[in-house]
């Protein structure tokens, strides 16, 4: 019931708060640490699929941007176990195994870089936290919009190159765990051992790079606004706008200038 009445006071505070600006959220300090975090892969779909149609920026004309893309701000992760006491300042990638199609063999799924600015329990969540909570977790983390690591909204990708990820205190890599050492797995890992490859089978950091927003391939972030997605060919793929849309206006939270006015 207390939870219940928290997230209504929760949707009453998305609908009165605008972005807000991230140098008025103090950062922390950043530890340089990574954690991946193992969880069911629905928790990963039905955060992507709470995309919609939705106003994401106004032209110097006064008319209304809209976009579907992009449209999932990722702001917080929720867990039904507290999160470690010095997760603040770290960085936090969901990772999930499932069939990506009917008749395929399991396969890794990893999403976008969190970065911790606050942890806690849901009564305390921040102001700047203004997505919609889903589900009935207790413990959350929480960055403000657009603080995430290569980009401001969420989605996630299928992704083999997390089974290679070495987590030092096991002396394992993660593709080397069990089944049953997987549910509720939040653990450190060495990011240096996370590479990834893109369409085109180019080797990069998995600290590089971004999903593109129309089709989820990993891009490097030097091919954002200069380059453009080698699977889905879309251009600047880390921008939710519609094609010939000034990016500028778009408002603060997808990454534009305008800020909302209320
Ligand atoms: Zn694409």
């Amino acid at each position: 019931m207390v939870i219940q009445q928290n997230r209504k006071d929760l949707k009453d505070k998305a609908a009165s708060i605008s972005y807000m600006r991230e140098e008025q959220v103090p950062s922390p300090s950043w530890t340089g640490r990574y954690f991946a975090m193992f969880v069911n892969h629905s928790e990963m779909k039905n955060k992507a699929d709470l995309a919609t149609e939705r106003d994401i920026g106004v032209t110097s004309e006064g008319e209304k941007i809209t976009s579907s893309l992009g449209s999932v701000i990722h702001d917080h992760i929720g867990s039904n176990r507290p999160f470690p006491e010095d997760i603040v300042g770290c960085i936090i990638f969901r990772i999930s195994r499932a069939v990506p199609f009917k008749g395929a063999s399991a396969t890794w799924f990893v999403d976008n870089g969190f970065s911790v600015y606050w942890s806690g329990r849901l009564d305390d969540i921040p102001d700047y936290v203004t997505s919609q909570i889903s589900g009935d977790h207790e413990h959350f983390v929480a960055q403000p919009t657009a603080s995430g690591l290569g980009s401001p909204y969420y989605s996630f990708t299928s992704c083999e190159e997390v089974g290679e990820v070495l987590i030092p205190s096991l002396g394992k890599t993660v593709g080397e765990l069990s089944e049953k050492d997987l549910p509720d797995l939040f653990i450190e890992v060495d990011i240096d051992t996370f590479h990834v490859e893109d369409g085109d089978g180019e080797q990069m950091p998995w600290v590089d790079t971004f999903h593109c927003i129309s089709c989820s391939e990993i891009i490097h972030d030097d091919d954002d606004s200069n380059g453009y997605c080698g699977k889905c060919y879309c251009p600047e793929p880390a921008h939710p706008a519609p094609e010939d849309v000034n990016y500028a206006d778009l408002y603060e939270e997808w990454g534009g200038e305008r800020k909302r006015q209320l």
